[in-house]
C-alpha cells in the first residue's frame, strides 16, 4: 500500500544567507576528489555508531549485511553512497545536515582556504557539492517507526525536506554529477579514488562487481570458469592494527608488496608501531631495498585517521631521515585540520616523532644484539638511512652510534669502538690522533690501497657520494681524536714515515742529485715536490693530495657551485728507496736519458691518479710502446 504523502517543507540552510557554494566549489580546485572519501567516511561512522548501539543492547533486530555500496549510473549521471547504518531522523537531517554541517562547512573554509593543509578533513558532506549540482539525502532511522526522509539541494542556500517511501535502515547519498565533475562518471576514475582513499577502511565496501576465473580439477581435465563476484574494495582488518606477536615475516611482506606494487624487492626489515599514550598510534614502517635511482623527495608514508587514507604529506610527523622508508601511519589524534607548521610545533606531535626515532633506534640494537651476522649483511642497505639519521637527529646518533657500522675494503665491519681498537697501535699519529685511512674507489685507488695495507693498515670503504663525506666530517666533530684521510692523501703517506721510520738508503748527496733531477725536469709545476724514503716496494714517484683540498673540491663539485676551476694541488713524493731510483735512475749515463726516464715515472704516478689525460696519455703510451721495443 502506498503511503500518502503527508509532509513537504522548504527552508534555508543554515543562519547567514551568503552563498557557501561557490567558496566550496572553488576550494583547493586539486583537492575535488575528496568528496567521495568524505561521504565514505560517513557512511562508515554511521554504522560504526549503528554497531556500537547494538553493543551496548540498545538494538534488538538483526544488524544484516552492513556492506557499503558505491553505485555509479553513467546514463544518469549519478553517484549513490549507500549505507545501512543508523539513518537520520528528520529532525536529525535538519540539524546535522543543515545546521551543523553547513556551519562547520563554512567555518571550515574560512579559516583555512589558502592555507596548505595537511589533510582536508572537516569539510565533510558539504564537499559533495564541489562535482554536484543536485545532492540527495534518502534516509531511514534505526529507530522503530522512523519516517524515512528525502533532503534535496540544488547548490543554492535553498533546500526541500519530503517524506519517502524507504524499506531499508541507513542513507542513500545520490549525487547528480555537474559539468565539472564528470570526470567521477568513469568506473576507472572512481575505483582508482577508492584505492586511494578507502582502500583500508573499517566496513567493508562494495562497488559493483568483478570478474574472477576458477580453476576446477587439474592437469588435463582443469575446467577454468568465469565467475562474477562482488567488488569488494577494501581490506577491513588491516595487519597494523593486529598484534605483532601474531604476525609472521611472510605476512609482513606480502602486506608491503600490497602497499607498494611498483617495489620488487622484499624490504629490508620493519618497525611495528604501537603507541597508547599520549597518541594513539600504529603502523608499520619498513626499510625498503634502496635501489640507486631513489627517490628521496616522494613520501611513500601514508598517514591514515582511522583507517582513512589522510595524506602521503607526513614531513610534520615523521623525523625527516626516515622519509626514506615505506610505510603507514594510522592516528585517530593527530588533528589533521590544521597547517603542516602549527602541526610541528604540536608538543604531542613532537611525541610522536620522537617515539618513530626511539622506535627505528631500539629496532636496530635488537637485530644487532641478536644475529651480528645477518645484522652486517643487511648494513650496505640500511647505512644510508643510519648515517643520515645520525647526521640530522642527535638523539639518533647518540642511539644508534654503537650499531653504526663501518666496512673496510675487504667487507669486514667494525663499531665505531672497534675500529678504534684496531687502529690504534699503528694509526696514531705524532699529535695523539687516530687516523682513519679510507677509500672512495676501490678500482681507482687501488694501488694506494695496496700500499696502505702493506704497511698493515686498515683501509675503510666510504663509496657513497651522498652521505660519506658528510658523515666523515660529522664524526670528526663529534669524535675530536680522530680524523679521516683518504687513501692518497698526503697525510696518509706522512703516517707512513711515522710509523716506519725509514732511513733512506741513498746518501745525503745522492739524495741531493734525485731532487734536483726532478725539480729541473718539472721546473714549470708549481706543485711541491719531495724526497721521502718510503719502502722499496712503494711506487717510485707518488702523487698525494692535501686531505683538506680534496675534500673542498668534492664538496664544491657535489654541491654544483661554479666559479671556476679550482687549481688542483698535490705532492710528488719521490721515493729514495725504490730500486728504480736507487739502481736504475742514478747509474744511468747520459743526462738526457735520466731525464726521459724520471719524466716517464712521473707519468707513471699521473696514471695512477687518473690524472693523466688526452695528449698526454697519448704520449705516455707511445713512450711505453718505444720502451717495449
Ligand atoms: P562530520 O562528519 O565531520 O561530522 P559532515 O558534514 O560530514 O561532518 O556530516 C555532518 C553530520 O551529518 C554527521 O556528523 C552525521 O551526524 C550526519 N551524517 C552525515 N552523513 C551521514 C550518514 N551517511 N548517515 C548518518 N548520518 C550522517
Amino acid at each position: 500500500m502506498k503511503k500518502e504523502k503527508i509532509m513537504h517543507k522548504t527552508g534555508q540552510i543554515g543562519v547567514s544567507a551568503e552563498d557557501i557554494f561557490p567558496l566550496i566549489k572553488k576550494f583547493l580546485y586539486t583537492d575535488q576528489e575528496i568528496f567521495l572519501r568524505e561521504l565514505i567516511a560517513n557512511a562508515i561512522d554511521a554504522t560504526t555508531k549503528l554497531n556500537a548501539l547494538a553493543t551496548k543492547g540498545e538494538i534488538k533486530e538483526e544488524l544484516g549485511d552492513l556492506t557499503i555500496d558505491v553505485i555509479l549510473d553513467e546514463n544518469e549521471k549519478t553517484i549513490t553512497i549507500r549505507d545501512n547504518g543508523i539513518g537520520m531522523t528528520e529532525e536529525e537531517v535538519i540539524k546535522y545536515l543543515n545546521q551543523l554541517a553547513f556551519s562547520s562547512a563554512k567555518d571550515f573554509l574560512e579559516k583555512y582556504s589558502g592555507e596548505n593543509l595537511i589533510g582536508h578533513f572537516g569539510l565533510g558532506f558539504y564537499s559533495s557539492f564541489m562535482v554536484s549540482e543536485k545532492v540527495e539525502v534518502k534516509t531511514r532511522s534505526y529507530q522503530e517507526n522512523a519516517v524515512p526522509v528525502k533532503w534535496e539541494c540544488d547548490g543554492t542556500p535553498e533546500y526541500n525536506l519530503d517524506q519517502i517511501e524507504k524499506e531499508t535502515r541507513g542513507t542513500d547519498i545520490v549525487l547528480h554529477v555537474n559539468e565539472d565533475g564528470k570526470d567521477y562518471l568513469k568506473k576507472e576514475r572512481i575505483q582508482e579514488l577508492l584505492d586511494k582513499y578507502c582502500k583500508f577502511m573499517p566496513v567493508p565496501i562494495r562497488f559493483g562487481t568483478k570478474k574472477t576465473y576458477e580453476t576446477e580439477g587439474e592437469g588435463e581435465d582443469a575446467k577454468s570458469t568465469e565467475k562474477e563476484v562482488d567488488n569488494i574494495i577494501n581490506n577491513s582488518d588491516p595487519l597494523w592494527k593486529k598484534s605483532p606477536s601474531d604476525i609472521k615475516d611472510e605476512e609482513y611482506k606480502d602486506f608491503y608488496h600490497d602497499l607498494f606494487p611498483g617495489y620488487f624487492n622484499d624490504p629490508v626489515f620493519w618497525i611495528h608501531l604501537k603507541m597508547d599514550y599520549p597518541f594513539n598510534l600504529n603502523g608499520i614502517l619498513y626499510f625498503p631495498k634502496l635501489t640507486n635511482n631513489f627517490d628521496a623527495q616522494k613520501s611513500k608514508i601514508h598517514l591514515y585517521s582511522n583507517q582513512v587514507f589522510v595524506t602521503d604529506d607526513v614531513r610534520a610527523i615523521v623525523p625527516e631521515f626516515l622519509m626514506l622508508l615505506h610505510g603507514v601511519i594510522d592516528s585517530q589524534d593527530i588533528p589533521l585540520n590544521v597547517s603542516r607548521s602549527q602541526l610541528q610545533n604540536d608538543h604531542n606531535v613532537r611525541k610522536i616523532t620522537s617515539y618513530i626515532t626511539k622506535k627505528v633506534a631500539e629496532k636496530l640494537s635488537d637485530l644487532f644484539k641478536k644475529d651480528r651476522a645477518e645484522y652486517e649483511k643487511k648494513w650496505d642497505d640500511i647505512s644510508v638511512f643510519v648515517k643520515y639519521g645520525m647526521l640530522t637527529d642527535n638523539s639518533f646518533y647518540e642511539k644508534a652510534n654503537n650499531v653504526s657500522l663501518y666496512k673496510n675494503i675487504d667487507g669486514q665491519y667494525f663499531t665505531f669502538e672497534e675500529l678504534k681498537e684496531k687502529i690504534k697501535d699503528k694509526q696514531t699519529d705524532k699529535h695523539k690522533k687516530l687516523i682513519c685511512i679510507y677509500s672512495t674507489d676501490k678500482k681507482g685507488q687501488h694501488s694506494y690501497i695496496q700500499s696502505a695495507k702493506d704497511n698493515g693498515f686498515e683501509v675503510l670503504l666510504m663509496d657513497n657520494p651522498f652521505i660519506d663525506v658528510h658523515f666523515m666530517q660529522f664524526m670528526e666533530q663529534k669524535e675530536t681524536d680522530i680524523t679521516f684521510v683518504r687513501v692518497d692523501s698526503d697525510t696518509a703517506d706522512n703516517l707512513v714515515q711515522t710509523e716506519d721510520k725509514k732511513e733512506s738508503v741513498l746518501s745525503e748527496k745522492q739524495q741531493e742529485k734525485v731532487k734536483t733531477l726532478f725539480t729541473e725536469m718539472l721546473k714549470d709545476e708549481k706543485n711541491n715536490i719531495e724526497l721521502k724514503a718510503l719502502s722499496p716496494e712503494d711506487m717510485p714517484v707518488i702523487i698525494t693530495k692535501p686531505e683538506f683540498m680534496r675534500r673542498f673540491k668534492d664538496m664544491q663539485q657535489f654541491q654544483n657551485i661554479g666559479g671556476g676551476e679550482m687549481p688542483e694541488f698535490y705532492n710528488i713524493v719521490i721515493n729514495s728507496n725504490n730500486p728504480l731510483i736507487t739502481d736504475k735512475l742514478l747509474n744511468m749515463k747520459s743526462e738526457e736519458k735520466k731525464e726521459r726516464f724520471a719524466n716517464y715515472l712521473y707519468k707513471l704516478a699521473k696514471l695512477n691518479q687518473n690524472m693523466l689525460t688526452g695528449e698526454e696519455l697519448t704520449d705516455f703510451v707511445k713512450t711505453s710502446v718505444e720502451f717495449l721495443k
